[in-house]
């Protein structure tokens, strides 16, 4: 698409993962766990994979029941914003902006209020427990009309970038991998914006 019939849309969707990139769901995971079991696991040690049983040991089973615990006790209510995150959607005001988000569809309630309450600009929140089968949140990107998807998760960006939905993946320990084509890295949300119009003249 050239940059004038860019320009000449209106009602741009574009798509946010929550987790890394709106939220920073493992630091606080993490912290709390330690406190509780006397442990210094950090984000960093994430690099073989953001699934905690790849990266840290233990079962996924283990991870799943702490999570649930995590949940069950308020704690997804009071996760921090990820840094930079507020004033980056700021400036992406002229796009209609989805949260897409892999959490079980039980959270839903949940993470709506704390997308609500921190992001008043995000148009509407869609829990797709991702992690069930692989494709569901490229599906619901296709669904709301996104043509660009701003996330970590390399198997999210794989399966976005395969149907043609522009990818930003926000940089992590986990996702420091080749990337596929339609996949731009980006350090800091600082350097969204402006890779968001880049990629969409494209
Ligand atoms: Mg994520």
């Amino acid at each position: 698409m050239g940059l004038d019939s860019y320009l000449e849309q209106d009602n741009i969707v574009i798509a946010t993962d929550i987790d890394e990139v709106l939220a920073n769901y493992v630091v606080s995971f993490l912290c709390w766990y330690n406190k509780i079991n006397g442990t210094k696991y950090t984000r960093d040690m994430l690099t073989e994979s953001y699934e905690l049983h790849e990266s840290l040991g233990n079962t996924q089973k283990y991870w799943l029941s702490w999570m649930k615990r995590f949940y069950e006790e308020g704690h997804v209510q009071k996760i921090g914003v990820f840094e930079g995150a507020k004033e980056g959607l700021a400036k992406l005001a002229g796009f209609e902006i989805h949260a897409v988000t892999a959490r079980p569809t039980l959270w839903h309630e949940h993470t709506s209020r704390w997308v609500n309450q921190e992001f008043s600009s995000i148009y509407e929140v869609h829990s797709v427990e991702g992690f069930r089968e692989k494709g569901r949140k490229a599906r619901k990107c296709q669904e709301i009309g996104a043509r660009l998807i701003i996330e970590d998760g390399l198997p999210y960006a794989n399966e976005c970038a395969e149907q043609d939905i522009k990818v930003i993946l926000m940089d992590a320990p986990w996702n420091r991998k080749s990337l596929p084509k339609g996949v731009a890295r980006a350090y800091s949300w600082s350097e969204i914006p402006h890779l968001v119009h880049l990629m969409l003249e494209q």
